[in-house]
């Protein structure tokens, strides 16, 4: 449908049998475009359940949403936008451990930050996504970190989180979080992301807040950027921990933005996508397959059955214990609505407590795929 390409990334569009679904998982909204391509009612969910009704008027979606939009005076399109700056790269190592680099540490973490901010409709930008440097001819600092802050500041983001591992003397341990100077949204921005990594991560010490002039986070101050720069732990004294806990860290560190950000961090969202595989050695008829609950879960279980090569698709009627016994022959099952499958540890399951959550854990599955 054309109109669906106004909105960019704002909306995603599902096509749902005899009629459509609208909705965008930043702010929680869905619309149900009742009776498809004809004037006549739709209903909506904001937030929590609020129910919208609205009448549509047209032959073209175009003059409905556009009412919709007049209507939320463009709420909607206000995403927010972060850009995470992996630290070093390329011939800039980084603080150097005992197995790893610093400068691989950072990407590694900063992927899963941004993985986790993208499923709650954070529109994220990195400085870099490759092991390289910022340096057209030999290596040099100040260069490096000129270009890398032209690249964050090309974006205007409403975040800029710089991400690092700490080196001192071999006994120094702990994470702390800078900020230029106390006292604005940037000191804002580090409380909430060191509180997040110190309830997260009570192993570690809690280093605290600190006011630095740090080149590229001074650059940011007096802009609209929010920058903060976050010192995960010490690469020289405590690496074993830096690596065990690196996805608590992408969670804690992802909840402390979208927290600044006033986003709802949605925990479903990371424990129902995972999959474990532990049925090595079995001998399996379908690598995938999609169990879903109703008809109403069927656009966003057919996503994602399209992403993977369109494996099969079971329908459980509305009956949780109804799984059909194919299950067995399955390496991935995965669940779309209804109660959640445990029987088998590699299932994914995108069950939510309503249609629309279940849409928003479905959809960002298959974003991930
Ligand atoms: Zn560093």
């Amino acid at each position: 449908m054309e109109y669906v390409s106004i909105f960019h990334s704002q909306l995603e569009f599902i096509k749902l049998l005899n009629y459509n679904i609208i909705y965008n998982p930043h702010k929680n909204l869905i619309l149900f475009d009742i009776w498809k391509n004809k004037s006549g009612l739709g209903v909506g969910f904001y937030g929590f359940g609020i129910l919208y009704v609205f009448v549509k008027f047209s032959f073209s979606g175009i003059v409905f949403l556009s009412l919709l939009i007049l209507f939320r005076k463009v709420k909607y399109m206000s995403n927010k936008t972060c850009v995470l700056d992996i630290g070093h790269g390329g011939r800039d190592s980084g603080a150097i451990g005992n197995k790893t680099q610093e400068k691989n540490n950072n990407l590694t973490l900063g992927l899963k930050i941004g993985k986790i901010l993208q499923q709650h409709g954070v529109i994220v930008n990195y400085t870099r996504t490759t092991d390289k440097d910022f340096c057209n001819g030999s290596f040099d600092v100040n260069e490096d970190l000129t270009n890398r802050i032209a690249i964050a500041k090309q974006y205007n983001p409403n975040v800029y989180c710089s991400l690092h591992n700490n080196a001192f003397n071999k006994q120094a341990k702990g994470i702390e979080c800078h900020c230029f100077k106390f006292g604005g949204t940037d000191e804002k921005l580090s409380r909430s992301i060191q509180n997040n990594m110190v309830s997260a991560l009570n192993m570690m010490i809690d280093r605290k807040v600190k006011a630095s002039n740090f080149y590229v986070l001074r650059l940011f101050d007096k802009t609209n950027t929010d920058a903060c720069l976050v010192e995960y732990g010490f690469i020289d004294s405590e690496e074993d921990v830096i690596l065990a806990n690196m996805d608590k860290a992408s969670v804690a560190i992802s909840k402390g933005i979208l927290e600044h950000l006033g986003i709802k961090f949605i925990e479903q969202i990371n424990s129902n996508i995972q999959t474990i595989n532990n049925n090595k050695g079995v001998d399996f008829k379908m690598e995938h397959a999609v169990f879903y609950f109703t008809e109403r879960d069927f656009s966003v279980a057919r996503m994602i059955s399209a992403k993977l090569k369109d494996c099969a698709m079971y329908c459980r009627n509305g009956v949780n214990a109804n799984i059909h016994t194919d299950i067995k022959y399955v390496k991935h099952p995965i669940f779309v609505g209804g109660s959640e499958y445990h029987d088998n540890l590699n299932t994914t399951n995108c069950c939510g407590e309503h249609d629309y959550d279940t849409a928003l854990l479905a959809s960002n599955y298959a974003k991930t795929l």
